[in-house]
């Protein structure tokens, strides 16, 4: 097990910053200097079994599973609501639920998209017939609804939520975490017996040193907004602006694609001289990193639709890989349905940390089909599974016997999957 620790330099940076925010300026005469460490000082302990950083579309899946499980569960989220890409970056086209004709993923997931589209008055593709084109069968969702239904979902999972906060350190003490978190005005320590990292690029992974993959030429990212006409939540398409090299797994690279965004759209509007009618707050991002996991999908066990021993969950997209020129999906043959093993959401040589969504471990073709929405939702659904039985019985994920997860994953509603 590698510790977190900061280098020298961050140390340094945190200490300046430390210094600064302990001084306070009155407007008129006096001046009040508070001691560092004061300043320093944490606001808020919680002591938890699981910490699910990222409330996104695998984190909330995730929290809301674990916390149905029994586990004291807790959601820190840089961002105000819960759904991610599905919600802040606006792709509120969650699929693929089903293959070849029947439905292979449910759960919570599913759950959440069904309760949203039926209070929303929306409709529901056929799962029975299979689809000319894979997008028929996505499901139009209202973004605002789905993200408000989560807290809801959440609550009565009785899963706290810490918005605007993310970890600063992370460390490891005996068999559980101290995970120290800043928020604006806020500074909360986590003691807690598992993670799940949920923030889409595997930024806890990252943190604890564990090794994460990157491509140097990255899928680009899509701003998703709306001009000319109206955009009706959860019923039509919304226009989108490829972001090249929009990546967000820092706070520089994502304000600049941002920007870049935004500006353009801006000179669309000018150019077109059409309304802007819609517009998402953050640019929907692709592709950053991806874990080295226990064991890793490759695009061959992905297209033959591989089976694996410790599957945890079902997936159907084709391979789906946004170029500098586009995107051309290539479809999986008839009655392929790949599957998701356990092992591929586990660090190497990690303990009581487990991931889910977009960075599961898989090689980069593969990933650009597992990486869509429901594959991520059964993503969260089986770390949130693990983490708790794991937490339940003072072991890691890894050590948590496959029958236990997966029939606690039925009892929740989830489809799992079985060799033939
Ligand atoms: C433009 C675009 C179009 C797409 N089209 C489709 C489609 O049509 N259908 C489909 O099913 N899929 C589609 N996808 C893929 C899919 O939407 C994403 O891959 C998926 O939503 C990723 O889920 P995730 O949970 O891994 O990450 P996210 O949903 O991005 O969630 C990550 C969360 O973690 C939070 N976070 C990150 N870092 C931290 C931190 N350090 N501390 C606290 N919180 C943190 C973020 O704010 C975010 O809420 C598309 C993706 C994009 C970008």
């Amino acid at each position: 097990m590698k510790p977190f620790q900061q280098d020298r330099r961050e140390f340094l940076q945190q200490s300046v910053m430390g210094a600064a925010a302990g001084l306070t300026i009155a407007t008129t005469s006096h001046v009040t200097a508070q001691p560092v460490a004061e300043s320093a000082k944490v606001d808020i302990t919680n002591n938890i079994d699981v910490l699910v950083v990222g409330g996104g579309t695998a984190g909330h899946v995730a929290a809301i599973q674990a916390g149905r499980a029994g586990a004291k569960t807790m959601i820190l989220e840089r961002n105000s609501q819960l759904g991610g890409t599905t919600t802040t970056g606006g792709v509120a086209f969650p699929g693929l639920f089903d293959a070849w004709g029947k439905q292979i993923i449910a759960g919570i997931g599913w759950e959440l998209v069904k309760e949203s589209v039926e209070l929303d008055g929306g409709a529901f593709p056929n799962f029975a017939k299979v689809p000319q084109h894979h997008w028929q069968n996505q499901i139009y969702t209202n973004q605002f609804l789905y993200a408000v239904l989560a807290e809801e979902k959440c609550a009565q999972a009785g899963v706290e939520i810490a918005y605007y906060e993310f970890p600063q350190t992370v460390t490891h003490t005996g068999n559980s975490w101290q995970v120290d978190c800043v928020g604006f005005g806020t500074r909360r320590r986590v003691l807690c017996k598992q993670i799940i990292d949920c923030t889409g690029g595997a930024e806890v992974v990252g943190m604890l040193g564990f090794e994460r993959l990157r491509e140097e030429e990255r899928q680009p990212g899509s701003y998703l907004y709306m001009m000319g006409e109206h955009h009706e939540p959860g019923r039509n398409q919304i226009h989108r602006l490829y972001v090249h090299g929009a990546d967000s797994s820092n706070s520089r690279t994502a304000t600049e694609a941002n920007l870049t965004g935004r500006r353009t759209i801006l000179e669309k509007v000018r150019r077109e001289n059409k309304r802007l009618m819609h517009l998402q707050p953050e640019t929907g991002v692709r592709e950053t990193y991806r874990i080295l996991g226990e064991t890793m999908i490759t695009v061959n066990d992905y297209t033959d639709g591989r089976v694996f021993e410790d599957a945890i969950s079902h997936a159907f997209y084709p391979v789906d890989l946004h170029t500098k020129t586009g995107v051309k999906p290539k479809p999986l043959k008839r009655g392929k349905v790949p599957t998701i093993p356990l092992r591929a959401l586990i660090p190497k040589d990690s303990r009581n940390l487990i991931v889910a969504g977009r960075c599961v471990s898989s090689d980069r073709l593969a990933n650009s089909g597992l990486r869509v929405q429901a594959s991520c939702m059964g993503m969260g659904q089986a770390a949130g599974a693990a983490a708790a039985l794991a937490a339940r019985t003072g072991t890691t994920p890894l050590s948590v016997p496959l029958g236990d997860i997966q029939a606690l994953l039925r009892q929740h509603g989830q489809i799992v999957p079985t060799q033939s």
